[in-house]
């Protein structure tokens, strides 16, 4: 069958003498990996559509398994991305969140959109750490593990001061605090952040002013949320935590 689709490339690999196999996730069908024959080769028409990051409409024939690139058009190829080492170090830890976080069937058109205005996010230089952590946040909603972080997870006050459980995946009361020893006491900064992105679509970032302390503790939070609930081992946010501790 003949597929016509708009997707953004999320992984790429080599695959025999000069072909590329990517993985692209499409705004309408989930997942998919296309064969792109010759990519490697310099003079292939097709080689920039097998690049990290490239947004693209892709048209490819499948039976089953993976499909067979027929022809393509660059929507935004995004080379800036690919450009600055920082950049794309984020960009890079966006779509493999993606391609590691979901399943095929929670990949659907509203995944597409987040990762879309996430490396276009990125791309205009919005706060990279915010942009990152908010994408998180819908990467975990889309999961199905959404922290709970408007009223205690534990007896649904909403007034006083919380602290985040990221064992029970969501914010404690003062009365509750008990009920999780290994709690994280965030200031009111990361809180209110969190629970702003829990509301918020990432097509309506706009320029956030954070102190970096906020941002430290919104780190953490995050961390501790996906580690507990996803726990995924991202070979990009390794390369992106030594980037941290060695800035360039
Ligand atoms: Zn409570």
């Amino acid at each position: 069958m003949l597929y016509r689709v708009e997707g953004i490339v999320i992984r790429s690999m080599d695959y025999g003498e000069g072909n590329k196999i990517v993985t692209i996730l499409t705004n309408t069908h989930g997942k998919a990996g296309i064969v792109i024959r010759g990519a490697k080769k310099l003079k292939s028409r097709h080689g920039s559509l097998a690049q990290l990051f490239t947004h693209a409409e892709f048209v490819f024939f499948k039976k089953s398994g993976l499909g067979t690139l027929n022809h393509g058009e660059i929507i935004e190829s995004h080379h800036v991305l690919r450009e600055q080492l920082m950049m794309a170090a984020y960009a890079s830890y966006a779509v493999e969140l993606v391609d590691k976080a979901l399943q095929d069937d929670e990949a659907g058109s509203y995944v597409f959109e987040q990762l879309k205005a996430c490396l276009k996010a990125l791309a205009e230089e919005k706060d990279p750490q915010i942009t990152i952590h908010l994408f998180e946040m819908k990467m975990m909603e889309a999961a199905g593990y959404g922290p709970e972080m408007d009223a205690c997870i534990s007896c649904g006050n909403t007034d006083g001061e919380f602290s985040l459980s990221y064992r029970l995946g969501g914010i404690l009361c003062r009365r509750c605090s008990d009920k999780d020893p290994a709690r994280l006491e965030l200031g009111e900064g990361a809180l209110k952040l969190m629970r702003l992105f829990r509301r918020m679509d990432m097509r309506r970032l706009g320029n956030i002013q954070v102190k970096d302390a906020t941002k430290k503790e919104l780190k953490t939070g995050m961390r501790q949320l996906m580690d507990t609930h996803m726990g995924l081992t991202l070979k990009s946010r390794s390369f992106l935590d030594q980037m941290d501790r060695y800035p360039i």
